[in-house]
């Protein structure tokens, strides 16, 4: 077997079974891509637009392919077509583009909130309150073709696990407020996104129900 399936065994035998498990493939190479696809793996993520489509293009069309980094507004036209989930939505305007974008495409793009959890200034998302503020307005109401399943969140790059574990409890806590006020009757709205390949199993923990792991499945990235 090779190294990736080796890796991928031993990550799915550790993860409950109602965990989702992305696959992030980025800067990975579509031979890479097949060997985790023909281990019966279709969940990969993708942190660029413009990476992204070359491979949806390339690879098997039964691949869902989640959006998981940094999304400009520019962007969204060419994934709408495909996209299955948006982790990364940090602004009305950007919903309000893959709203568009799903409506030209006669789709519905489901979306997740990305909330700012980590303490370092470099990392994207939203902060609570600028998320309800997002779930109170006109605009967000009128939207048809976007559907929201919950939230994602990056804790602090650090080797202190009481921290990152405070981060991810953070998060949980930020759904449940957000659930309870505007999707209380939304079975729709009930995913975590959280956990990479170094605090995946913090996060599930502290109630992660899809978690993004790139490096220990494909091996470290060059960049
Ligand atoms: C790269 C990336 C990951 C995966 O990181 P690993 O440490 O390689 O598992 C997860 N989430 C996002 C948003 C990323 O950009």
């Amino acid at each position: 077997m090779s190294q990736i399936a080796d890796n991928y065994h031993e990550l799915i035998s550790e993860l409950p079974a109602h965990v989702i498990l992305v696959a992030v493939s980025k800067t990975k190479t579509d031979n890479e891509i097949m060997e985790l696809y023909n281990c019966g793996h279709r969940i990969f993520g993708e942190s660029k637009a413009q990476e992204l489509v070359p491979k949806y293009e390339a690879l098997p069309k039964d691949i869902q392919w989640h959006m998981i980094g940094h999304l400009q507004s520019n962007k969204v036209k060419y994934i709408a077509p495909f996209v299955k989930l948006i982790h990364s939505v940090d602004s009305l305007k950007l919903l309000k583009t893959i709203n568009k974008e799903a409506l030209k495409n006669d789709r519905v793009i489901d979306c997740l909130l990305q909330v700012y959890i980590a303490d370092e200034g470099t990392k994207f998302g939203l902060d609570l309150s600028e998320a309800m503020d997002i779930f109170e307005s006109e605009e967000f109401r009128k939207m048809k073709n976007i559907r929201i399943r919950g939230l994602m969140g990056m804790a602090t790059f650090t080797d202190d696990e009481q921290k990152i574990r405070k981060e991810f409890r953070q998060l949980r806590f930020d759904f449940n407020t957000v659930k309870k006020k505007y999707f209380r009757e939304d079975d729709n709205f009930n995913q975590r996104s959280m956990g990479m390949s170094d605090d995946w199993a913090i996060a599930i923990g502290e109630g992660s129900t899809m978690v993004r792991v790139g490096s220990s499945l494909f091996g470290k990235r060059e960049v």
